[in-house]
């Protein structure tokens, strides 16, 4: 008797094919919500962009919309050690380019520092600043803290304020390729010795816009 073939394979490989972009992670979610997260994440797609996932076994596309779906899929995904799923991002605004939506959304923008790296990361969510960190760390690999959050009514319009306001300001934003989850990341900074208060100043700026109605 041949034992190897009593032995399960512990993980699969997901491979994700997203519009404009295939990419492979190992199967180590526990639920739809979290495969989600991570294929947004890898996309750079808002949090709240709506996105809708299946598999594709040969000719086949099985539907993976809710909890049960993801069940079955993990268990066929380790039967097999590999599993393709086609993801459909459900917004005409986003595609698998980098742009953030032009709903009006609610929500808070943020900046978070890592001491590691010294970098700024600035963005959008409509999760706390902290829930916010805490998955970018676990995604990336990172040591981000909140240094700033501030609510606003349509986080899109403060994001795209703040990155012209960085760009005014000639502080050059460099993409860069992330270690953790390999994505080039774009809302990096690099804000050299002055970061914290350039980083108060943008934020009083901004403050002052979304006090004023611009944003
Ligand atoms: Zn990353």
């Amino acid at each position: 008797m041949h034992r190897q073939h009593e032995r399960e394979p512990l993980a699969a490989i997901v491979t994700y094919l997203a519009p404009g972009r295939t990419f492979e992670r190992l199967l180590k979610e526990d639920t739809l919500a979290e495969i989600k997260q991570v294929v947004r994440i890898k996309l750079d797609l808002a949090d709240d962009v709506p996105i809708h996932l299946a598999q594709q076994r040969g000719e086949r596309v099985i539907d993976l919309e809710d909890e049960e779906d993801f069940e079955a899929f993990c268990v066929a995904a380790r039967r097999s050690g590999s599993m393709d799923v086609r993801v459909i991002v459900l917004s005409s605004t986003n595609t698998a380019k980098y742009r953030p939506t032009q709903r009006v959304t609610s929500g808070i923008n943020y900046w978070l520092y890592d001491p590691h790296t010294h970098r700024w990361k600035y963005g959008a969510t409509t999760w706390t600043a902290d829930q916010r960190c805490d998955q970018i760390n676990s995604q990336c690999g990172t040591h981000f803290q909140v240094v700033v959050h501030m609510p606003s009514n349509n986080i899109f319009a403060t994001e795209r304020f703040a990155h012209a306001l960085l760009r005014a300001w000639n502080l050059q934003i460099v993409p860069v390729r992330c270690h953790g989850c390999e994505h080039v990341h774009r809302e990096l900074f690099n804000l050299g010795v002055h970061s914290e208060a350039t980083v108060r100043n943008a934020t009083q700026f901004m403050s002052l816009a979304i006090a004023s109605g611009v944003l």
